[in-house]
C-alpha cells in the first residue's frame, strides 16, 4: 500500500468498501474463481495493515482479549478508539492505529502478531460480501432472512496489492474457508443485523442515551454485561430458562449471542425475550397511576384556571 493511499480506507465489514472505484465490477458467487495469494514473500507484505479503519465486532473483541489475556476494558483503552457504526448513532470501536506510523498496533515487519485471532474485517480482504442484511423476507420475530440469491461477493483490487499477481487460484468458497470468514459471519450476523436494522430506521428516530450505553456495553464488554444480568433485577424481569442461565453464566460465546437477543428485544421490540407477567402487570399499573396523576393534575389546573377567571 502506498503512503498516499493510507488515509481513508476501511476494510470491508458491512459489505461495502469506502472507495468503490477499487471494487471490480463483477458479481461473484461462492463457486467463482479468483487468483490471489497473500504471504510474507509478496513485495507489499503488511502494506494493507495501515491507514485503515478496522471496526471490531463483539466476537473480534472477545477473541482478541482472550488472545492477549487482558480484560475488555483494558483492551478497549489500549487498542481501540470509539466510532459510530455504518453512519448510525450506534456506538462501536475500531482499532487505534499507532501514532508513529499510522499502522495497526498488531503489525510487525514479520506480519500480524495476532494472525489466528485477527479481526473479521482483516479476513474479508480482498473479497467482500454484498450487503445482504437489507431487504429480504422476515421470520416470525421480524428478523430479515437473506435468500441465497441476495448474497454475492466482490473483489477489492487496489494497485498496491501484489497478491493478484500470484499464481494461486481458489473458488470464493475455498478462500472464505481458508480465512475463517464463514465462522465469523455466523458469530457476527445477529450483531450486524442490529446495526442494519438501526440504519434502516434512519436518523429521525434517535436512540436514547441509555439505549446507546447498553448497546455499547453489550457489544464491547461482555463481563460487564454478565454482571448486569446476574447482579441487577434482570432475572426477575425476563423469563429465562435454567439451561440458558447456566450457559450464559460460564460460556462467553453463549453470553454474546444472548446479548444480541436482548438488544434486539430492548432496542427494537423484537419478541426474542419475554417479560414476566407480573412485571408487565406492575408496569401497566404504574403507567395507569401516572396517567391518573396526569388527569388529576390537569383537572386541578383547569379548576385553578377557572377560579382565576372568576368562574365556578
Ligand atoms: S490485525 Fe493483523 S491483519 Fe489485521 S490489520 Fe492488524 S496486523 Fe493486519
Ligand atoms: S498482497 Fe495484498 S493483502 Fe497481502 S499484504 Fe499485500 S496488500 Fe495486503
Amino acid at each position: 500500500m502506498t503512503e498516499e493511499n493510507n488515509t481513508v480506507k476501511e476494510k470491508v465489514l458491512f459489505g461495502k468498501e469506502r472507495n468503490p472505484s477499487n471494487i471490480l465490477p463483477q458479481k461473484l458467487t461462492l463457486d467463482s474463481r479468483i487468483k490471489f495469494r497473500c504471504h510474507p514473500g509478496v513485495k507489499c507484505f503488511t502494506a494493507c495493515c495501515g491507514g485503515i479503519k478496522i471496526i471490531l465486532t463483539p466476537y473480534d473483541i472477545l477473541t482478541l482479549t482472550k488472545r492477549l489475556g487482558i480484560p475488555a476494558h483494558e483492551f478497549l483503552h489500549l487498542y481501540t478508539v470509539p466510532t459510530y457504526l455504518e453512519k448510525t448513532d450506534m456506538p462501536g470501536v475500531m482499532l487505534k492505529l499507532r501514532e508513529e506510523d499510522n499502522k495497526c498496533p498488531f503489525v510487525t515487519p514479520e506480519g500480524c502478531t495476532v494472525y489466528t485471532d485477527r479481526p473479521t474485517a482483516c479476513r474479508y480482504y480482498p473479497v467482500g460480501m454484498a450487503d445482504f442484511h437489507e431487504g429480504g423476507s422476515k421470520d416470525a420475530d421480524g428478523n430479515e432472512i437473506p435468500s441465497e440469491e441476495e448474497k454475492f461477493f466482490f473483489v477489492v483490487k487496489e494497485d498496491h496489492c501484489k497478491g493478484f499477481e500470484e499464481d494461486k487460484e481458489w473458488t470464493v468458497r475455498e478462500w472464505r474457508e481458508d480465512q475463517g470468514v464463514d465462522v465469523r459471519d455466523e458469530m457476527n450476523k445477529e450483531w450486524l443485523r442490529l446495526v442494519m436494522r438501526r440504519k434502516s430506521f434512519g436518523i429521525q428516530a434517535e436512540l436514547s442515551e441509555p439505549a446507546k450505553r447498553m448497546f455499547f456495553m453489550a457489544s464491547t464488554a461482555l463481563e460487564q454485561f454478565r454482571q448486569f444480568i446476574f447482579e441487577s433485577s434482570f432475572l426477575d424481569t425476563y423469563i429465562i430458562d435454567d439451561e440458558t442461565i447456566e450457559k450464559i453464566k460460564n460460556d462467553d460465546v453463549e453470553l454474546m449471542h444472548f446479548s444480541f437477543k436482548y438488544l434486539a428485544s430492548a432496542l427494537f421490540g423484537v419478541q426474542t425475550l419475554k417479560i414476566k407477567e407480573e412485571k408487565v402487570r406492575a408496569k401497566i399499573k404504574e403507567m395507569k397511576e401516572q396517567q391518573d396523576e396526569t388527569v388529576l393534575s390537569s383537572i386541578k389546573e383547569y379548576e385553578e384556571f377557572k377560579k382565576s377567571r372568576g368562574q365556578n
